[in-house]
């Protein structure tokens, strides 16, 4: 008998050149080609030679049974799919059909699936760096899988901030998925969370169009679409959308030198935010424990008795909080080192939605009113932050739901906090990815006192940049710098503007220069108003005394 061979192969987004080499092989080697007619059509250069079986959509079946029955009589067949064959494609269709003939591995036809580009990595390449991180696919055609199934996956998805690729947003039929998908994230993520789509990546038709997700919507979204929506970090530059990986949190990436040795940067203490190497003794957290050696097994049985453990730690009295806590019980996030020891602690953590976003959702404040509990405190501040104070024997934990409710969290006390205005509750969007890259780069850093960066979108600046350590003011895409404002006292004043119109892409890298001649020079305690006129001179720009106050009688005379 001449065995037969069944190719699924995946000849990724339409184009010719980013079809694999294995790929164009497969096809060479078969003589009969089955495929949706689009297809069939785009690999025209690549079948001429061919037997041709083209069918239309939702016709997917009888591509599969016929693959089957001519490889089955001992031909060699390519299937193609779109992207990848096994994703949302003909991969596992033509296994299904195959074991209902009771087909087994090794059997006759013998079947090799090719991986292609899939829609969600060609996309992305299309957008920028959008995926970069933890990412997930999610078909919203609901023809053969239930809505409520798709809707439970939406949530979830949403809820672990992962980056979205949506297949199959919208036909002539199902134009109501997206709206529900819109609905659905727009309780998790931001409005002005960046989102990409592509149409027809690599295809004589591609079209980009860069949107958010609240704005999406007002757009063209067709069944040749991949939605690409951000997760809370993702954000604009120019043109790109990008996810950071995280870097910043360890490297500077505009020197050269940076400051954790190659030796230490896989160091415990340089990770505060990793699951730490050895389990503890006393936790109770179902799917908290470090791999081997821990002892409770992942059952149910298991969590409902970690659940009971909890709840009666729950009912020992805390240490009341009363007043400021001791400074050295006040932890931020940078006390991983002390962490596994599981003593009860006091942890101080400043809270806030985002820095340009100043709307809390209401599963947001949940999680921090569960967190607190009756015994911690929220406290509303000055530097657009709610600071968190609260017992903890895990004070990683508290970080992570903090995290995972997709709040911003960051040491407070003498740390750089940079404060930005609601850019119009986000009608003057344009500056918003200056200000989060400023946030990403320079917030929480620790300074010898306390250091404000005001980050205003407009010349109204009606969130008063001006009169913080360092001003910045976004107008027309450039930067009006503002140094030295005394930001409290008697004496309060704004800083001195020492420049105007500089270039938007330059600013953070500048602003990241004056943050570290500050953090390197300061004198114990100084505050930056006072280093400034002390070294008369940051990246260029010079100090001006201000005017002196000349003392008045009063007029009256009294
Ligand atoms: N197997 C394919 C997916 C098929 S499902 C893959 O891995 O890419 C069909 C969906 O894929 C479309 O609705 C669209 O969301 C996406 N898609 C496929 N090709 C695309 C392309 N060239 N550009 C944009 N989206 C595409």
């Amino acid at each position: 008998m001449v065995m037969g061979c069944i190719y699924v192969v995946g000849f990724g987004p339409g184009s010719v050149e980013h079809i694999t080499a294995r790929a164009r092989e497969a096809i060479a080697e078969s003589s009969a080609v089955i495929g949706y007619n689009t297809y069939v059509d785009l690999l025209a250069s690549l079948v001429a030679d061919k037997e041709i079986v083209r069918t239309g959509m939702t016709e997917e079946v009888s591509r599969a049974q016929r693959a089957v029955d001519l490889a089955m009589g001992g031909r060699t067949v390519a299937v193609i799919s779109s992207g990848d064959a096994g994703l949302y494609g003909m991969a596992g269709l033509v296994y299904e059909v195959l074991m209902e003939h009771g087909w087994q591995p090794g059997d006759n036809p013998t079947v090799e699936v090719i991986p292609g580009i899939s829609a969600i990595h060609s996309c992305a390449a299309l957008l920028g760096a959008p995926i970069m991180h933890d990412a997930c696919t999610i078909s919203l055609s609901d023809h053969l899988t239930p809505w409520s199934v798709i809707e439970q996956r939406l949530e979830a998805a949403a809820a672990a901030d992962f980056v979205i690729a949506l297949y199959n947003p919208r036909s002539g039929r199902r134009t109501r998925q997206i709206v529900e998908a819109q609905r659905i994230l727009l309780k998790y993520r931001r409005p002005d969370t960046p989102v990409g789509l592509v149409k027809s990546a690599y295809r004589s038709r591609q079209q980009v169009v860069r949107t958010t997700l609240s704005d999406m919507l007002n757009h063209e979204i067709g069944m040749l679409t991949t939605v690409i929506i951000g997760n809370q970090s993702t954000f604009y530059y120019g043109d790109l959308m990008i996810t950071p990986r995280g870097y910043q949190r360890k490297y500077t990436l505009g020197e050269a030198t940076q400051r954790l040795r190659p030796k230490d940067r896989l160091k415990p203490e340089n990770e505060p935010w990793a699951l730490p190497q050895a389990p503890r003794q006393t936790d109770t957290h179902p799917g908290h424990h470090a791999g081997s050696g821990t002892t409770a097994p992942n059952t149910p049985r298991a969590w409902a008795e970690a659940a009971l453990a909890q709840l009666e730690r729950r009912a020992d009295p805390k240490p009341a909080l009363s007043g400021t806590p001791p400074a050295e019980a006040v932890s931020a996030i940078p006390v991983a080192h002390s962490w596994p020891n599981a003593q009860t602690q006091i942890l101080e953590v400043a809270v806030s939605p985002g820095v340009a976003n100043k709307k809390f959702l209401p599963s947001q404040l949940l999680v921090l009113a569960d967190l607190a509990g009756s015994t911690g405190e929220i406290e509303y501040t000055t530097a657009h932050q709610l600071i968190l104070r609260v017992a903890t024997d895990d004070p990683e934990h508290v970080v992570s739901q903090l995290q995972e409710a997709g709040l911003t969290v960051l040491p407070t006390g003498d740390v750089v906090k940079v404060k930005a205005c609601d850019f119009c509750d986000g009608e003057k969007a344009d500056g918003i990815p200056y200000a989060e890259t400023i946030a990403r780069r320079l917030a929480g850093l620790s300074v010898e006192k306390e250091l404000r960066i005001g980050y205003n979108g407009c010349a109204m600046s009606c969130y008063g940049a001006v009169t913080e350590d360092i001003g910045l003011v976004f107008r027309k895409g450039k930067f009006d710098l503002f140094l030295g404002g005394k930001t409290t006292g008697r004496n309060a004043g704004p800083g001195q503007r020492v420049a105007e119109g500089i270039p938007a892409e330059e600013m953070p890298d500048l602003l990241e220069r004056i943050v570290q001649r500050y953090r390197q020079e300061a004198f114990p305690g100084e505050r930056f108003h006072k280093f400034f006129a002390r070294v008369g001179e940051i990246e260029g720009f010079s100090h001006t005394s201000q005017p002196q106050t000349i003392a008045v009688d009063s007029p009256c005379g009294s």
